[in-house]
C-alpha cells in the first residue's frame, strides 16, 4: 500500500473554525503544507465570498469542496421553494470560490420553524430530497458545479439527511445522472460509511459512473459520547482509513482527502497542534 500523497490533502474549515477566522485557516493551510481546503458557507459569509475567493486563489490553495447545500424537504411548497432558491445560491458561491464541488447533506424529515419533525414520513421526505436534487442539478448543470451527494450515519436520517448509505446514493445518481458526466457524484465521508458492509462494493460503483467527487477523513472513536461533535483524528479510532483510500484509489478517485473533524475536544486545541496532527496522521496512518 503506497502512501498518500502529501500534495493531496485538504482541509475542512469546521475542523479549526473554534480557534480560527477563515484569513487565519488559509494562512495556516499555507504553513503547514496544506494544499487543499472546504469551506462552510457561515465562515465564507461572515469573511465575505470575494475576499475569501480571492485569499484562496493567492494562496494557491485547491477548493475541493464546498460545504454546503441541500436540506431539500420542506412542510410546504414555500419552504421548498426557498430551499431550492438557497441551494442555487450555494452554487454561485462554489462557482465564485472555483470549488470542485458543492456537497449536499441532503435533509431529514421537514420541520416546522423550531425545528422539531412534523412528520413521519421518511419515505416523502427521500422523495422531496430526490426531486430536489433533480431540480438543483438542471441548475448547475450547465453552470458546471457537481453536486457532491454525501450520505450520512443513520443516526442523522431524522434530522440531517434521510439519504443513508452510499448505495442509496447511488441509486439517487443513477436515476437522476445516468449519463455519468461527473455533474452528479457522491462523497465518501468515513465518519458515515465506514460500518456499511457493501461499502468497498459501493465505492467501486461509484467509481465505475465517475461519482466519486471527495473523501472526507477522520475517525470513529470508541466510545463516542457526541453524535456530532465527537470525531475523532485520523488513527485515534476504529476505522481501517488505508483500505478504505485504498478501494476509493482502486475504483479510478484521483482527488484530494479532506479532513474534516468536528470535535469538541480538539476545538480546544491549539490550532496549528491540530494541523499539525492531521499532516502527520495523514502521512502516517491514512
Ligand atoms: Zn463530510
Amino acid at each position: 500500500m503506497t502512501a498518500p500523497d502529501p500534495l493531496l490533502l485538504s482541509l475542512n474549515t469546521a475542523t479549526v473554525r473554534a480557534q480560527w477566522t477563515m484569513d487565519q485557516i488559509v494562512e495556516g493551510c499555507t504553513r503547514h503544507g496544506i494544499r487543499g481546503i472546504a469551506p462552510w458557507r457561515d465562515q465564507v459569509a461572515h469573511a465575505g465570498l470575494i475576499a475569501t475567493a480571492q485569499r484562496v486563489r493567492e494562496h494557491g490553495l485547491v477548493v475541493t469542496g464546498y460545504c454546503r447545500g441541500g436540506m431539500f424537504p420542506a412542510v410546504d411548497a414555500a419552504g421548498r421553494r426557498a430551499a431550492r432558491d438557497d441551494n442555487r445560491r450555494a452554487v454561485d458561491e462554489a462557482l465564485a470560490l472555483g470549488a470542485r464541488c458543492l456537497v449536499l447533506v441532503v435533509g431529514g424529515l421537514p420541520k416546522d420553524a423550531a425545528g422539531r419533525p412534523v412528520s413521519k414520513d421518511l419515505a416523502g421526505a427521500r422523495a422531496m430530497v430526490r426531486d430536489g436534487i433533480a431540480e438543483l442539478l438542471e441548475y448547475a448543470r450547465p453552470a458546471g458545479m457537481p453536486l457532491a451527494i454525501e450520505p450520512l450515519h443513520p443516526m442523522y436520517a431524522a434530522d440531517r439527511a434521510c439519504i443513508n448509505t452510499l448505495a442509496q446514493a447511488n441509486d439517487v445518481c443513477d436515476e437522476l445522472a445516468p449519463e455519468d458526466d461527473g455533474a452528479l457524484g457522491v462523497v465518501i465521508d468515513v465518519y458515515h460509511v465506514w460500518w456499511d458492509p457493501h461499502l468497498a462494493r459501493e465505492i467501486a460503483r461509484a467509481g465505475a459512473h465517475k461519482r466519486l467527487l471527495a473523501h472526507h477523513l477522520c475517525d470513529w472513536l470508541v466510545p463516542t459520547t457526541d453524535l456530532l461533535n465527537d470525531r475523532g483524528m485520523m488513527g485515534d479510532g476504529v476505522i481501517d482509513l488505508p483500505r478504505i483510500r485504498q478501494w476509493m484509489e482502486a475504483a479510478g478517485y484521483r482527488g484530494f482527502h479532506e479532513v474534516e473533524i468536528f470535535s469538541t475536544r480538539w476545538w480546544k486545541t491549539d490550532p496549528d497542534v491540530v494541523l499539525d496532527t492531521c499532516v502527520r496522521r495523514y502521512r502516517d496512518v491514512t
